[in-house]
């Protein structure tokens, strides 16, 4: 049960509308989605972009008057949340923060709930005081009860086999708990990497690889065939590679689907397991980073019945995530949004996905013609690689549908000239694409470890290597001179694994085709022209908008240059 479940209509209105954050009319068209009845108001508020997730939680506790608490800012101690057994946290939304002499803090999204408070106050024999935190914060915080994954690997490890039974139950409580465990802690890749004595487990997480455990080599086969059954692949194909799906259930019951990708080495078999978990979805194009007026203007985009919708940037850098944010806010029963992809990432309610399928000889170009025969409003075109895809593309954005899609190019003024190389007329071009979004995605600062520091010795340096960005930094930061001037970084805790970041963010420029735009790229003007056109016409370059997020203290200024800055120099 969601917490805005159950509230009433009129304390919904009180909170979100009273307090002025949506109008009266917002308020009823959001109450009303499928979405909301499923997933709770506040959640709706927060995917389609209109209040960030700590917005919902400072009106929501302002209105409960209880005091609002942001789980990620609070170093909470596993020893203090485990006092609570994990299903009745997880099945009542509530976690345990801290333990003091004479109560016990508890966040809670239902802080009002009197017999809740009474049960946990029976439980713990002392006065139990509620913070609210949103649900949705509360659920990305349950993996505090998780266990060190070796610890649980090994204890599995040890059992002994049962003889009578066909299969070892010992391989399938593996492969559950280092899946159950990777979700949990928002890994986005499991490796499983055969070494002389061991296969071992490693985790990525923030686009960083960490060994988590180690099984002996003696499972190795074993749990190679038991990935190879669950995702319906050829059990006795050991020299080829092979990929597959397998749809996977926690003992909490999320859904986490899951691409493997099985790989012969010199010797053995290894397998890599991508999770493509809902949590991808969840994420609202401001959560990404977007700035609010970046937003409005690809919402501007969005409204339009049709053109084209344009994100770029290099393999990994989250531009597909973009996509399905806008798909997102684009997806309401009354139209019709049919994507073909490459593959499908993230399977999406009410949206018809193809997968491009090169055996079959179902290409980007096959898919989007049928496509565009089917009638459908808005189209979702995963990739434009070659130019027959572009052309059927541009095609479909002209004759009435809105059509979305991504380029693999450095910046957002390179997608017009990328474009033209693949033989798109610049009249074409110039009139059907509205909006290009470029971004990459930097790590965040760790919230548990942040600190503010003054420009010292190595930011200076790093000015000194890249001279260029030292005006741009002073006009954001409204300074004279660096002195003074202060960034932030994480010191490195356990939360971040000693790294000081946690988490990433996108860093975006967003380029509205504007006539003067339009006119450069009908004249077939040079990307850089382009570009300095837009930043004229206000638009703000990645370049900016990283080193005012690195001024804001959510990512640094070192992060910024290494992902942003290294191709441009
Ligand atoms: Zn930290």
């Amino acid at each position: 049960m969601n917490a805005s479940m159950t509230l009433t209509y009129q304390a919904l209105q009180e909170i979100f509308v009273d307090s002025g954050a949506v109008s009266q009319e917002q308020f009823n068209t959001l109450q009303a989605t499928k979405e909301a009845k499923e997933l709770g108001l506040e959640r709706v508020l927060v995917s389609r972009g209109f209040l960030s997730e700590k917005e919902v939680g400072q009106l929501m506790s302002f209105w409960y008057r209880v005091p609002f608490v942001e789980l990620s800012k609070k170093d909470i101690r596993p020893q203090d949340v485990v006092l609570l057994p994990e299903a009745f946290a997880r099945a009542h939304h509530v976690l345990v923060i801290s333990q003091q002499p004479e109560r016990v803090i508890v966040a809670s999204s239902t802080p009002k709930d009197t017999v809740l408070r009474s049960s946990l106050e029976k439980y713990f024999r002392t006065e139990v005081q509620f913070q609210y935190a949103t649900e949705h914060d509360l659920r990305q915080h349950f993996f505090l009860y998780q266990e060190d994954p070796d610890i649980r690997i090994q204890s599995i490890l040890k059992r002994s086999p049962v003889p009578q039974e066909q299969t070892d139950t010992r391989v399938i409580d593996l492969i559950d708990a280092i899946i159950d465990m990777g979700y949990q802690r928002g890994v986005s890749d499991i490796h499983l990497e055969p070494e002389e004595a061991y296969l071992v487990i490693r985790y990525r997480q923030d686009g960083l690889l960490h060994d988590v455990a180690r099984i002996p080599e003696a499972f190795h086969e074993r749990i190679m065939a038991r990935l190879k059954v669950l995702s319906r692949l050829a059990t006795d194909e050991h020299r080829k590679a092979q990929d597959g799906k397998i749809s996977h259930k926690t003992p909490w019951g999320s859904d986490v689907e899951i691409r493997l990708s099985i790989l012969p080495t010199t010797q053995k078999e290894k397998a890599v397991m991508r999770l493509l978990s809902e949590q991808a979805q969840a994420y609202s194009l401001v959560e990404l980073g977007l700035q609010t007026g970046d937003y409005q203007k690809i919402a501007d985009a969005m409204e339009k019945p049709w053109g084209m919708i344009l994100a770029t940037g290099p393999t990994g850098c989250g531009k597909t995530t973009t996509l399905y944010a806008m798909l997102q806010v684009l997806n309401r029963r009354e139209v019709n949004i049919t994507t073909i992809e490459d593959p499908v990432e993230v399977d999406l309610e009410g949206i018809n996905q193809i997968q491009v399928d090169e055996k079959t000889g179902l290409t980007f170009a096959k898919g989007l013609r049928s496509i565009v025969r089917q009638d459908p409003d808005i189209i979702m075109v995963g990739e434009i690689r070659d130019s027959e895809t572009a052309s059927i593309a541009i095609n479909a954005a002209m004759t009435g549908h809105l059509v979305l899609s991504t380029l693999h190019t450095n910046d957002a003024a390179t997608a017009f000239v990328r474009l033209l190389d693949m033989g798109i007329e610049p009249f074409l071009l110039s009139s059907t694409v509205n909006v290009v979004v470029a971004q990459r995605l930097v790590r965040k600062v760790c919230m548990n470890c942040i600190e503010s520091v003054t420009f010292n010795g190595t930011q200076k340096k790093l000015l000194e290597k890249t001279p260029q960005i030292q005006p741009l930094l002073l006009r954001l930061a409204q300074k004279a001179t660096v002195r003074g001037l202060r960034v932030f970084h994480g010191k490195g805790c356990k939360v971040c694994h000693g790294s000081g970041y946690k988490g990433r963010i996108g860093v975006f420029e967003t380029l509205v085709v504007t006539d003067e735009i339009r006119e450069a790229v009908m004249t077939k003007k040079h990307a850089d022209e382009i570009e300095q056109i837009a930043i004229r016409e206000g638009m703000d370059s990645m370049l900016t908008d990283g080193l005012r997020k690195a001024l804001l203290g959510q990512t640094t200024l070192e992060e910024v240059l290494r992902v942003v800055y290294e191709e441009v120099l």
